[in-house]
């Protein structure tokens, strides 16, 4: 294999054919209307593909075939080691593919390269192996009744699932709800964000080589108002896993009400505080504070938005934060050597620099950054910004940015800091520093967060639900407990004759 360094990404991305069609009942299929949008690529404008641009008739054809797979039972009755075995191959599959897979997710939304390729593929394929893994060794329960009778609590799956995903993970994004969907032993209808695409189609097509039969995933590229809305209304879709924004969030539940009242489960926005206390190893604290809020251009759920430094070591801190930040790399993410890459397209970056704009109008210091920058032919690229002597009062502190944007906040005590991260209407992760044990816990307690990391930033593993609380969401991706999303539990009750 060709170093990883020395490969001519360029090149390899202008010969990128992508998928652009919907996947429907194990076959690419155009747009029941014809219809396409165009799907382009924030590192220099071009189009990628003209994507099928599905709607309801699109949705309903989905919905139907992953229904008559669920019924037919090849895939939701069939023994759980032969589930197993095809979502290893999924997840061999997706190794396999690895370049190509990160190409598609780079160029559909700017992030780069070494990301794709070093983060986002092998947490895909990590995540199909550990649902694979687990399919094999779930036990039901029995329940203590008494003697005259036997009481069976098993889990089946719900049927048809519907997942609607954002653009800041494609690829990852979509595994976080097929994994464990379809271990499960559901059927699924995947809607990708309008912005990113194309990753989620060629998963779709490996699945399919992989033994996952037609008709189990679906894939109906569109638009959130027709597609995602479509898929929210549906009367046949059973449970609906969705992550984005908090506001389109609460759509879904809306939609819920008004069709069958599916179950609808929320990842939503996040405005995660990252708490640095004086006694804390500083250096770490401060190179992972910078990778905490400037990872993935910030357009991280869970990133750490909302800096709170102990005055005592604030100008020690920020001073080291500084140094951190102006080390980092920004430019084409098609450069192995980039660690910031562009943001996923013109609206966001205009967004972001709104903030920055509001940011600079609420008289916050601005440290470095505040600039919408341009490489080549692309100008979706805004330098890493930190604002200081931010009040939790204004904008910048308190609504999601989902870009660079770092506010740094002060606080005197542990319950001062504690009262300051929690003032905010999202929950969704939170983190802290310190080298005292004690007060590790109890702050940990204390915040009212899905994940709070001590120590680190936005600890993350197929081991550990993640979620929010309050409005970032409810339900869990990732562990067992994200199989309550694609599960029922069956109370089976058998009577003993005397
Ligand atoms: P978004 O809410 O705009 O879109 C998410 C999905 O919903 C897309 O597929 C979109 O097409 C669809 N959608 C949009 N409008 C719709 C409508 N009216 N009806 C039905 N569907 C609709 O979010 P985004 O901009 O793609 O992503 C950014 C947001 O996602 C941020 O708020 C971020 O915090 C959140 N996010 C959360 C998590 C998590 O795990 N909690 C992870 C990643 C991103």
């Amino acid at each position: 294999m060709q170093d990883f360094a020395s490969q001519n990404w360029h090149e390899r991305a202008a010969s990128l054919r992508p998928r652009h069609q919907a996947f429907i009942d194990g076959a690419f299929t155009d747009a029941a209307n014809r219809r396409t949008f165009a799907c382009l690529s924030p590192i220099d404008g071009r189009v990628v593909a003209d994507v099928a641009r599905c709607d309801n008739v699109d949705v309903d054809r989905a919905v139907r075939a992953a229904r008559a797979s669920f019924d037919g039972g090849a895939w939701s009755r069939c023994h759980p080691r032969s589930r197993k075995a095809a979502l290893l191959r999924l997840a061999a599959l997706v190794r396999e593919h690895a370049d190509e897979l990160a190409l598609l997710d780079c160029v559909d939304v700017g992030k780069p390269i070494s990301d794709a390729l070093g983060v986002d593929v092998p947490a895909t394929a990590a995540l199909f192996d550990w649902y694979a893994e687990a399919v094999d060794k779930l036990y039901g329960e029995i329940a203590p009744t008494g003697p005259d009778a036997l009481a069976l609590v098993t889990r089946e799956a719900v049927g048809v699932v519907a997942a609607v995903i954002p653009w800041n993970f494609p690829l990852d994004m979509a595994a976080w709800k097929l994994a464990p969907a379809l271990a499960a032993g559901n059927s699924v209808v995947l809607k990708p964000a309008e912005q990113s695409p194309l990753s989620a189609l060629r998963l779709a097509e490996l699945a399919l080589e992989a033994g996952v039969p037609p008709g189990v995933l679906n894939v109906v590229p569109g638009f959130g108002n027709e597609a995602g809305r479509a898929l929210g209304l549906h009367p046949d879709v059973d449970s609906l896993a969705f992550t984005g924004s908090t506001e389109v969030g609460k759509l879904f539940q809306g939609y819920a009400g008004a069709s069958n009242m599916k179950m609808v489960w929320l990842e939503c926005g996040g405005k995660s505080p990252n708490l640095v206390f004086a006694d804390c190893d500083l250096d770490a604290a401060a190179k992972r504070a910078a990778l905490g809020i400037f990872f993935n251009q910030g357009q991280v759920c869970s990133a750490s938005s909302r800096l709170l430094v102990q005055s005592s070591v604030r100008d020690a801190f920020v001073e080291r934060l500084l140094r951190e930040t102006a080390a980092l790399r920004i430019g084409d993410p098609l450069d192995p050597a980039t660690q910031i890459g562009a943001l996923v397209d013109a609206h966001q970056t205009e967004r972001v620099m709104g903030y920055v704009d509001s940011g600079r109008r609420d008289g916050a210091r601005l440290l470095c950054g505040g600039q919408r920058l341009t490489f080549g032919a692309g100008d979706c690229y805004v330098a890493p910004t930190i604002f200081a002597d931010v009040d939790a009062s204004m904008t910048i502190a308190r609504e999601e940015i989902f870009g660079p944007v770092l506010s740094v906040l002060g606080f005197d005590d542990e319950a001062d800091a504690i009262a300051l991260a929690n003032d905010t209407v999202y929950g969704l992760a939170a983190s802290v520093w310190t080298r005292d044990l004690d007060r590790a816990h109890r702050v940990a307690r204390a915040l009212r967060a899905g994940t709070v990391s001590v120590n680190t930033v936005d600890a993350l593993d197929p081991c550990v639900p993640f979620g929010g609380f309050k409005q970032s969401g409810f339900g869990r991706d990732m562990s067992l407990h994200a199989l309550d999303k694609y599960s029922q539990l069956k109370t089976t009750w058998i009577n003993f004759n005397r």
